[in-house]
């Protein structure tokens, strides 16, 4: 018998729609007594797999389909693989949003920009906030990461009580708001912690990660050393490395130019919300040519090398007010996201051709990443003992070490989360029920489509193969009255390559010439025959298959045919 999809009032279920077996795109959702609770609710970046394609977000479909019984989406915190698919997917849920108050400026800015800003309003709930959403009550823990306000939720039900970690790290001092609530989570161990659902992301590191005051003393040092123009490219969310960047400039006589539209928008947000409340006055971008280069400092977006940021555009001699020359040094403060090699080292090789120098978390200590090393999961398990691990937020070697390691910390259960895998968590032992669609929908240009959608394959067919369109005057016998027209792109040069272009061309003909008197009076027939024949001939010359189309023409029988 097929298990029923709607949790009962002892039943506690976990359903990762996005994130599991992945890092990106967090949708996690919580089913009890006839509800769901969404938490998280982010978006992904796509590679060149997908011409076209930026941005990635899980397929919501499940949910959508019980809309009436999803009570309120909870953002753990502001990140993009948290928060991003708000703008995008909102409509289809139309539920209560809740998120403390930073979580909630960043999150308002993007409704603002989608049109939804009326219609989604979101409810703010102050750090350690405890409050309930149908039959959930929840209560947020404070820990730290690599942006204010990072909550773990405790989701407590009468079938047992999930802490859902969020991402984390130990800091104990993350510099910008609170250091973790190590009370509330040693506390939490005697109210007995069904399962722990948390942050895989380090989980092959044996390293604690380091804290953001020690990244600021290294920043520090390394700017003081540095005598022409400085340039540091960071995560504009990590207001901690933004507040750094500003104090190591002021304390070495540097004035600080903000580059880059979502360094303004961190910026606003961070003030919005009492961060930063005393940093002295940035530099307009006009005004950087009038002080001498050893007294500016950039902070820059684009550390991921993102093509049009501000530091590839300066990288690239591209930008109207902004110039960096021989001498002067760029300063990574971020580390390489998998997938970003190509576009990070292409935009440094730019850089260093120009006699810039270049430096990275591998030349000096100026990175620390906001997920929990080996160490720390220990210690949290330590702390909150819950009896079931469920690794998340990682690709499926991160998931497989952290569910090794929690059972070398003595979890009883460890149960890996992947997108799409329904696991009851109560009653009972944990398991995997049923498996449930899933998938990613691609922001194509203005609309959401399936990545198996036939249209993005046919772009990825395009882009590999290129693409041949030919045009058929044939008369209703079904021969040829004109030449055939053959348009190729991406295929061949038309100047530099018209024999080729001729050899299609006899293809085409001989393609219709052998076609049966019946087939050539059929629009169908002609057209399968035509784009056979193209393709082959293109394939073997070329070892490509273009995506043809072939569009016929039935033309007036009085026209003189061509060839008879
Ligand atoms: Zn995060
Ligand atoms: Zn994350």
């Amino acid at each position: 018998m097929k298990p029923k999809l709607n949790p009962g009032n002892d039943e506690l279920f976990f359903l990762p729609l996005g994130g599991a077996g992945e890092i990106g795109m967090n949708l996690n959702l919580y089913g009890h007594d006839g509800q769901w609770l969404m938490v998280d609710l982010g978006i992904t970046f796509a590679g060149p797999e997908l011409p076209g394609v930026d941005v990635l977000m899980p397929d919501p479909r499940f949910i959508v389909e019980r809309r009436e019984q999803l009570v309120g989406l909870m953002l753990t915190h502001a990140h993009e693989d948290h928060i991003g698919a708000v703008p995008y997917l909102w409509s289809q849920l139309r539920c209560p949003i809740y998120a403390t108050p930073f979580t909630r400026s960043m999150v308002e800015r993007k409704l603002k920009e989608a049109g939804l800003y009326e219609a989604a309003p979101i409810t703010e709930i102050p750090m350690s906030g405890r409050f309930s959403v149908g039959h959930f009550e929840i209560e947020l823990i404070t820990l730290t990461h690599s942006i204010p306000e990072p909550n773990a939720v405790v989701i407590h039900t009468p079938a047992g009580n999930v802490l859902h970690t969020g991402d984390w790290k130990l800091d104990d001092d993350p510099l910008v708001g609170d250091t973790f609530d190590e009370a509330r989570l040693k506390a939490l161990a005697d109210e007995d912690v069904l399962a722990m659902v948390c942050d895989s992301t380090n989980a092959l590191n044996a390293e604690e990660t380091g804290s953001e005051s020690e990244v600021r003393e290294h920043l520090m040092e390394l700017v003081g050393g540095l005598e022409q123009r400085v340039a540091i490219a960071c995560f504009a969310s990590n207001v901690a490395r933004f507040e750094t960047i500003v104090r190591a400039a002021e304390a070495h006589g540097r004035r600080v130019a903000l580059l880059g539209r979502s360094m303004h928008r961190i910026h606003e947000a961070a003030r919005e919300n009492g961060y930063m409340p005393d940093l002295p006055p940035f530099l307009s971008e006009k005004d950087i040519d009038y002080l001498p280069r050893n007294e500016v400092l950039l902070l820059c977006t684009g550390s991921q090398g993102e093509p049009r940021s501000a530091l590839w555009r300066i990288a690239h001699g591209d930008h109207r007010e902004v110039h960096l020359d021989e001498g002067d040094a760029v300063i990574f403060s971020s580390r390489v996201i998998p997938g970003n090699e190509t576009s990070i080292f292409a935009l440094q090789n730019t850089l260093v051709k120009r006699g810039i120098q270049v430096i990275t978390d591998d030349d000096a200590f100026i990175h620390v990443s906001g997920h929990p090393g080996r160490p720390e999961l220990a210690q949290m398990y330590q702390w909150v003992r819950p009896r079931v691990a469920v690794p998340v937020h990682g690709e499926q070697r991160h998931l497989t070490a952290h569910a090794e390691l929690a059972r070398e910390c003595q979890v009883p259960e460890q149960i890996a989360g992947e997108n799409g895998a329904l696991i009851r968590l109560a009653p009972g032992r944990a398991k995997v029920i049923d498996q449930v669609q899933t998938g990613r929908l691609a922001v194509e240009g203005s609309r959401l489509l399936s990545t198996e959608s036939p249209i993005l394959r046919e772009r990825q067919r395009m882009a590999y193969n290129g693409a041949a369109a030919v045009t058929l005057a044939l008369n209703a016998k079904g021969t040829l009255v004109d030449e055939p027209q053959l348009t190729f792109h991406g295929v061949y040069d038309d100047d530099l390559d018209e024999d080729q272009i001729d050899d299609v061309l006899d293809a085409i003909e001989q393609a219709i010439q052998s076609l049966r008197p019946a087939e050539r009076r059929d629009d169908a027939s002609v057209a399968e025959a035509v784009r056979v024949a193209v393709r082959r001939s293109v394939k073997r010359d070329l070892e490509k298959k273009p995506v043809t189309t072939v569009h016929v023409v039935r033309l007036e029988s009085d026209r003189v045919p061509l060839k008879q």
